[in-house]
């Protein structure tokens, strides 16, 4: 069965087609620059193997519909093509950003799921809508197909209540859902399934620390296979240091902007949005550069590095009390997490006291899962790359196989 995952934002659209059960990834692409004067589609067919094949157009994309019609062709294209027709992809799934407390699993989309995205846009205004506008352009492309949601704050729906309440007057969370909703869920649910399997352990009894370390970044604290607490909240903007956002600060930040150094709402969204984590200390966005610089004896960059990891080992010591029970892993994912041992190696320096002890050879390894802690380390430590669209597939290919027993 074809089953393609769908991941709309505001000017670009990823997709990747894959074959279920299976999981064999048959192409992926990318459109960026959506409704810009000069559009960027990146397309990649897997014939057989892993042999790769890539197909670049420069050209403008009006719309996101002009997009989608751009990706069926190419999927039944005579020479960049993996279909005979687009009637072969049974499945779409399509990764939404925000399920609010409506979605706590994946869910077949109908008339009330999309307007219940909607209605949940003002919690993630930049991303709902541009969701909404892929699912409607796939049910109109691909007509034979059943439409599916998959949602990021879906895995952290289990989080208890003292967990994601805040402090603040209980009618904004009655009332107006203001709460702990958590992101990345997807990456984290994914992680979590890997490495239960990676340590022995049924997935309803593994404790774990996932450390997801992309643009965005977030670690969730898991325990008997369920979310019980994650650093992003309402918004994806507190916990860890990201690339421009902020992660947490003191919310008195924000007014003493306003009230003493004059600047407007709407500036300051964008300084904590674009401005800030590690562009705001190291005026660089990308990791790789600030490494770079730090290992070269930038202070700066150094510092930036400090900030980050800091925060990191920060959560783990939040997350150890949380769980209540043995860990059995600590995870690294995403960009960042897989693929640098300093950031690794300083997130969990001087915790060995707590049984979570790094081997430094291990952890220069390069490349697919792998485990970096010590023989004597009581928690693993493990490198797992992260696979979002996968675990969309399989959410939707399981979940395609559970409706049609009860029909
Ligand atoms: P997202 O999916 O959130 O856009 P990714 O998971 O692709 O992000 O991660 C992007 C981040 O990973 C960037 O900050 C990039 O610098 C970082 N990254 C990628 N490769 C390396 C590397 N070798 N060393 C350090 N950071 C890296």
């Amino acid at each position: 069965m074809k089953v393609l995952v769908i991941n709309t934002g505001s000017s670009s659209i990823k997709y990747q087609l894959f074959t279920m059960p299976a999981g064999d990834v048959l192409c992926t692409g990318l459109i960026e620059r959506i409704g810009e004067k000069a559009g960027v589609l990146t397309h990649k067919i897997y014939p057989c193997s892993n042999k790769e094949v890539k197909h670049i157009e420069e050209k403008a994309v009006r719309n996101h519909s002009v997009g989608m019609e751009r990706i069926a062709a190419l999927l039944i294209d005579a020479k960049f093509g993996v279909l005979a027709s687009a009637n072969e992809v049974e499945l779409v799934g399509h990764r939404v950003v925000h399920g609010g407390e409506t979605f706590s699993s994946t869910t077949e989309i109908t008339k009330r799921v999309k307007d219940k995205i909607k209605e949940l846009s003002p919690l993630a205004p930049l991303h709902n809508p541009a969701n909404l506008i892929g699912i409607e352009v796939a049910e109109q492309i691909f007509t034979k197909a059943k439409q599916v949601a998959v949602f990021d704050t879906a895995f952290h729906q289990s989080i208890p209540e003292e967990a994601y309440r805040y402090a603040i007057p209980s009618k904004f969370y009655t009332e107006n859902g203001v709460r702990v909703y958590g992101f990345h869920g997807t990456s984290h649910r994914y992680i979590t399934k890997r490495a239960a399997s990676l340590v022995n352990k049924p997935l309803d009894k593994v404790n774990l620390i996932t450390i997801h370390l992309g643009n965005g970044a977030s670690m969730a604290a898991i325990k008997n296979g369920k979310s019980i607490d994650t650093t992003l909240g309402l918004t994806p903007l507190p916990g860890l240091v990201m690339g421009t956002r902020s992660g947490d600060i003191d919310p008195g930040v924000i007014f003493y902007l306003n009230e003493a150094l004059g600047y407007e709402l709407n500036d300051i969204k964008n300084i904590l949005n674009k401005e800030s984590g590690l562009k705001g200390l190291a005026n660089d966005n990308d990791m790789r550069g600030v490494t770079e610089r730090a290992a070269k004896g930038d202070k700066e960059a150094q510092l930036a590095l400090a900030v980050y990891t800091y925060r990191i080992k920060k959560y783990i010591g939040a997350y150890l009390a949380a769980i209540e029970a043995p860990l059995d892993a600590l995870i690294f994912t995403a960009g960042v997490g897989e693929n640098s041992a300093i950031i690794r190696a300083k997130s969990v320096a001087g915790l060995a006291h707590l049984g979570i002890d790094l081997d430094i050879e291990l952890n220069k390894v390069r490349g697919g899962e792998r485990k970096i802690s010590t023989k004597n380390s009581a928690i693993d430590i493990w490198v797992i790359p992260t696979n979002e669209e996968l675990e969309i597939a399989r959410q939707v290919y399981e979940l395609k196989s559970i409706t049609r027993y009860v029909s």
